[in-house]
């Protein structure tokens, strides 16, 4: 299907496509705010979804907060939000592993995000914070591994050092261990020269030297459309909002929901132009510059 550019829609192919889901689906960084600013327009856009009876999820790939903290900052930016509708890959890993009913301890190389997630629905962990690497760092003991562990997860990790990949790759040497990962993307957005290195870099890290692949469950993979369905969701109905092709669209076009592709995040114009003529998917089934735009089309 061709890109669309929803501003080139007359007015009632916007009220259409308005028409055409009762779930929202919406990334957060790129999409609702940058950073700790929001994005002119988008906390009317989604507040206006939700006066028309739209459910609202907010899926995000950051796993550094907890479900009350995503909603706490996307309150304070405008947008009305409660813990149950944040869908954050934090939350995830710890859905998950009660879903399977994991009783064993997590070596976590990630953040407190996910160790407070996990402490919530009462999984162990250990991990968080500084491993400084030691002169001596080739001669870790076995020792010095917890026969508690029973799974890996890896998340973005600010703290991330040798001695945490050696310890990962060595628990997830027993292939009863778990190896969970949050998210792959490649890179944080960031304007100018300086490149930010995503939660992909980690996560490849640990599978190369693990020889192991994780099982990833933020977008694009379906877990995320597996914990929805549980919550009644009509993929038909449903329209995923994203600022990333490879992640928010890829999870869209997987799940057989409708994709809103805005160029607020890291997608831009001229990429969106190499879209629209390359075709080269995932691609979107309708565009805009950002979510905000989409009401200054149905208004008088
Ligand atoms: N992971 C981390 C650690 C982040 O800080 C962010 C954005 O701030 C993301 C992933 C991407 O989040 P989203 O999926 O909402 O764009
Ligand atoms: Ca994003």
């Amino acid at each position: 299907s061709a890109v669309f550019n929803l501003q080139e829609a007359s007015k009632d192919q916007v009220q259409e496509f308005l028409d055409s889901f009762d779930t929202v689906l919406t990334d957060c960084d790129g999409v609702l705010w940058i950073d700790n600013n929001a994005i002119a327009g988008a906390a009317d856009a989604m507040n206006y979804f939700r006066k028309l009876g739209k459910k609202i999820f907010y899926v995000t790939n950051n796993s550094t907060k907890i479900r009350s903290e995503f909603a706490l900052k996307a309150t304070q930016l405008g947008f009305i939000a409660s813990p149950e509708e944040i869908l954050s890959t934090a939350y995830l890993v710890a859905h998950y592993l009660k879903g399977i009913g994991f009783t064993k301890k997590v070596y976590l190389l990630g953040s407190n995000g996910i160790g407070e997630e996990l402490k919530a629905v009462g999984i162990r962990h250990y991990g968080v914070g500084p491993d400084h690497v030691k002169p001596d760092f080739k001669s870790m003991q076995p020792s010095e591994l917890d026969p508690e562990v029973g799974a890996v997860v890896v998340g973005f990790d600010e703290h991330v050092s040798y001695p945490k990949f050696m310890k990962a790759a060595s628990y997830l040497a027993s292939e009863e261990c778990l190896f969970i990962a949050t998210n792959t993307d490649e890179r944080f957005p960031k304007a100018g020269s300086i490149v930010v290195p995503g939660t992909g870099t980690l996560v490849r890290a640990v599978e190369t030297c693990s020889e192991r692949k994780a099982l990833v469950l933020g977008k694009p993979h379906s877990y995320v459309r597996k914990y929805l369905e549980s919550c009644g969701l009509n993929p038909a109905r449903t329209l995923m909002i994203g600022d990333r092709c490879n992640t928010d669209i890829e999870l869209g076009v997987r799940c057989g929901f409708q994709t809103l592709l805005v160029m607020s995040g890291v997608t831009n114009i001229k990429e969106l132009e190499k879209l629209r003529t390359d075709k080269t998917p995932p691609l979107p089934d309708v565009v805009l510059p950002k979510l905000g735009d989409l009401l200054t089309l149905i208004q008088p």
